[in-house]
């Protein structure tokens, strides 16, 4: 897998050696730009951006229904966007969180979730160039 911007002997550099090991994953482009993206079929599940963030496309159900747990964690970021949640990739217990998350996601995206309208990851929401909700000048949104 290509690891773009991931430095060598971190926690997300982690993430993409085990993944290697991962059935129908691909290493992508993410739609933010920062970083990689870990895609199932187009729909992309995992962005790990620069440094030690990454974040996991869980979809909305999915969140509301763990909420409580992930709520109950200070190692999940929460509120970033509807549809992702954060997580500080600052142990191999992130990592492994990370993980069990990540095999949640795919489950969650192979039953149909990710087909519904997905709200970009944060980095995309506060980027000054989102992809691929741009619009073209002069366009303004009624
Ligand atoms: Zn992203």
């Amino acid at each position: 897998m290509r690891a773009r911007g991931i430095a060598l002997g971190s926690q997300a550099a982690r993430v993409l050696t085990l993944l290697r090991e991962w059935p129908d994953l691909e290493t992508t482009l993410p739609s933010c730009r920062a970083g990689v993206g870990v895609a199932v079929g187009d729909n992309e599940i995992l962005h790990l951006h620069a440094g030690d963030d990454a974040e996991l496309c869980l979809t909305r159900p999915t969140i509301y229904r763990l909420y409580p747990a992930l709520a109950g964690t200070n190692r999940v970021i929460l509120g970033r966007s509807e549809d992702w949640i954060g997580i500080r990739l600052g142990t191999a217990l992130d990592t492994d969180l990370l993980l069990t998350l990540l095999s949640l996601a795919i489950k969650t995206c192979v039953c149909g979730e990710c087909d519904q309208k997905i709200t970009p990851c944060s980095a995309a929401a506060f980027s000054e160039d989102p992809w691929p909700a741009r619009r073209p000048a002069g366009i303004v949104p009624v």
